[in-house]
């Protein structure tokens, strides 16, 4: 789907602003229950058209710091948008940082939408009318809180944004995005050097940034991979504080960027936790997933049985996902990577027609309907695939279903078209 960068000054109400744009429709669900966090970016729908929201925290241009890299780390997200939302506060009216914001959107030139917030009654004409002054059209006049305004707001962003995304997938039948994510030390360096070797290509089109994102065209056993922000792989900072915090914007960074995952995993280690929140952020990004089981080297008998079940336990909830051994010190099965980030994103790209997609639910129904409620029966009215990378559904229903129910289709759906190596979406609409 196109992608609306959300950007404005701290404490305009872009998180109220945000919550109010996906909480007024059922939010399109994850099929693995995620563990709670802080999201970035999510995906929303208005008249049937699907968008994905990405709020890109405060933007101080003038920050230092980390806060500075929060504002360049915006910066980057209003390249890779389709469209941007830029939300001020009517009540304080427009700032020389609004300002400054208005020129940097203007130097990316993408189509921007301005948000008038904090307008919770008719009264506050003027204070809106006084934001025409920052030259990007009328100003829509939104209520955050209250709900007012938002209406009209999501119309003109749906008419702002292209039907499909013309930045997340760069040139058709170029080479694909690859990010390579993972915890620090289980080898995301050493196999970007093995997987570049000599034949480096340093690739730079974002026009006017200096800074990090820097991508690297790769070439495993004859195909061509865009591998993305491999900067901040090799570079590597160790900050004492705030370093998670830096890692974490750094994935979600590269994971914005890329179409495809490989989140490396150190053998010799347990899988932990960080690893599954690095799983979660996949997920919730909706890119395809490869997990590459680094340092198989190392591996001992024991440990392999332990690993094994490991796998099991940790990583059920994303069994789908292609799975390949290696080694990036000996460089043992790398060539594998290329088989299985072709199959993740095959399954990432696919779209069941229609017909198929309604016989399959039919289908589905006759053999296992869902149990009653209130002597009710909740039946799938008709479904459509509204889009790809990830495959997204939307399931139109007579009733309310089950979570229980929605996993199962979800599952059916796996067996029966494969999915491999992508997170799939299910929507659901209750049909009056
Ligand atoms: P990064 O922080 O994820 O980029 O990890 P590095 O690539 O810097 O690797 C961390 C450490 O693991 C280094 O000492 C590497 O030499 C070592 N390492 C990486 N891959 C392998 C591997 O496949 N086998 C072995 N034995 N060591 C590895």
């Amino acid at each position: 789907p196109p992608v609306l960068a959300v950007v404005g000054r701290p404490n305009v109400g872009k998180s109220t602003l945000v919550n109010r744009i996906i909480g007024r429709r059922e939010a399109v669900v994850e099929d693995t229950p995620g563990v709670t966090r802080d999201r970035v970016s999510y995906d929303a729908e208005w008249n049937g058209r699907l968008f994905r929201l990405v709020d890109t925290g405060g933007w101080e241009l003038e920050a230092r710091g980390l806060d500075r890299s929060v504002a360049e780390q915006a910066e980057l997200a209003v390249q890779e948008a389709d469209g941007v939302m830029l939300v001020v506060d009517a009540k304080v009216g427009p700032t020389s940082t609004d300002e400054q914001l208005v020129r940097v959107l203007r130097r990316v030139g993408r189509p921007v939408v301005l948000v008038a917030n904090k307008v919770d009654d008719s009264g506050q004409a003027a204070d809106v009318a006084a934001l025409w002054s920052l030259g990007l059209g009328e100003p829509h006049p939104v209520s955050a809180l209250h709900g007012r305004g938002s209406g009209d707001l999501l119309d003109a962003i749906v008419t702002m944004l292209p039907e499909h995304s013309q930045v997340a997938t760069a040139q058709p039948g170029g080479p694909r995005r690859v990010a390579i994510i993972g915890r620090p030390n289980v080898g995301k360096s050493s196999l970007l050097n093995r997987a570049t070797g000599t034949s480096r290509a340093v690739v730079n089109d974002l026009a006017g940034t200096t800074r990090d994102p820097v991508d690297e065209l790769v070439t495993i056993a004859g195909t061509t991979w865009r591998f993305v922000d491999t900067a901040g792989i090799r570079r590597r900072v160790h900050l004492q504080q705030g370093s998670d915090y830096y890692a974490t914007l750094r994935t979600q960074t590269a994971l914005d960027r890329a179409e495809v995952a490989i989140v490396v995993l150190d053998v010799t280690q347990h899988i932990s936790d960080q690893d599954l929140r690095i799983i979660d952020m996949v997920l919730e990004s909706g890119r395809a997933l490869v997990l590459a089981f680094n340092k198989w080297d190392l591996l001992d008998d024991d440990r392999r049985g332990q690993l094994e079940r490991e796998i099991e336990q940790r990583l059920g909830h994303v069994s789908w996902a292609p799975r390949v051994n290696l080694s990036a010190r000996t460089g043992r099965h790398l060539e594998k990577l290329v088989p299985a980030l072709e199959a993740a994103l095959e399954g990432w790209d696919t779209r069941v027609p229609t017909g198929k997609l309604n016989a399959f639910l039919h289908e589905l129904a006759q053999a296992n309907p869902h149990p009653l409620r209130g002597g009710k029966q909740p039946r799938v009215l008709f479904g459509t695939q509204a889009a790809t990378q990830p495959p997204t559904f939307v399931l139109f229903t007579s009733g309310f279903m089950d979570p229980q129910y929605r996993r199962f289709i979800m599952r059916r759906l796996r067996e029966v078209y494969g999915f491999v190596g992508t997170p799939i979406r299910i929507g659901m609409r209750v049909r009056e």
